[in-house]
């Protein structure tokens, strides 16, 4: 009879893979353009977010960045070419998906 030993807990928390940003279109750009100070006027996001979104529309880890955004709370910012609301409303949208599933 083999006596039973207590399992050990070798689970850690997973790593965030971030090697996606060293291909970010956006690397080296001025990070006021993703992040307005406070009090931004609506006129003044929305051209710099337009600014942001082509930077993004071409950046080859678009899908990347927004999939990390979307799954963690990244509450500020353009990422993936979406601004807070856009983000909030895209991980509704994946959530009612995966409880369709
Ligand atoms: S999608 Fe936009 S914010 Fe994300 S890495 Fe690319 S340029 Fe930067």
């Amino acid at each position: 009879m083999s006596q039973s030993r207590p399992r050990r807990r070798t689970a850690s928390l997973p790593s965030p893979a971030w090697g996606w940003q060293n291909s970010a279109a956006c690397l080296g750009e001025d990070l006021s353009l993703f992040f307005g100070p406070e009090g931004e006027r609506q006129a003044e996001r929305e051209l710099r977010e337009r600014r942001a979104k082509r930077l993004c529309a071409g950046c080859p880890v678009r899908t990347s960045c927004l999939d990390h955004a979307v799954s963690r709370p990244e509450k500020y910012g353009t990422w993936g070419g979406l601004n807070e609301e856009e983000r909030t409303s895209e991980r509704r949208r994946r959530m009612r998906r995966a409880n369709a599933a």
